[in-house]
């Protein structure tokens, strides 16, 4: 996944991260713990929205809460599958196995 140019185009995700700027002081640990590449610093955090999955991995250890999950609007939200073959069909679907 963190070879692709896109990785957020291929991830069901209903969130993605945000950078309070004012209250980032540019530590580099959320750039550090993120494992899709997805953060730069530029006199802030930066995001990548390409490669944001939305996992939150980048979230628990900063130290001054800068930066968080935001949910998607409707139109970006994904709604999982109620049962595990509704999942597997559209998986299907989605390869054009079906
Ligand atoms: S961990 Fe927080 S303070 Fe440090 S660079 Fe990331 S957003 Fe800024
Ligand atoms: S939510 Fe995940 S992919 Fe997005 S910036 Fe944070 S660690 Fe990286």
């Amino acid at each position: 996944m963190k070879k692709l140019e896109n990785p957020a185009a291929e991830v069901h995700s209903s969130y993605f991260a945000v950078v309070n700027e004012e209250e980032c002081v540019e530590c580099g640990t959320c750039e550090e713990r993120c494992h899709m590449d997805a953060i730069t610093m530029d006199g802030s955090a930066i995001i990548n929205l390409d490669r944001c999955i939305g996992c939150g991995v980048c979230i628990p250890d900063c130290a001054t809460e800068a930066i968080e999950l935001v949910a998607k609007d409707a139109a970006g939200k994904y709604v999982p599958p109620r049962f595990i073959y509704q999942a597997y069909l559209k998986m299907a679907k989605e390869r054009g196995k079906l």
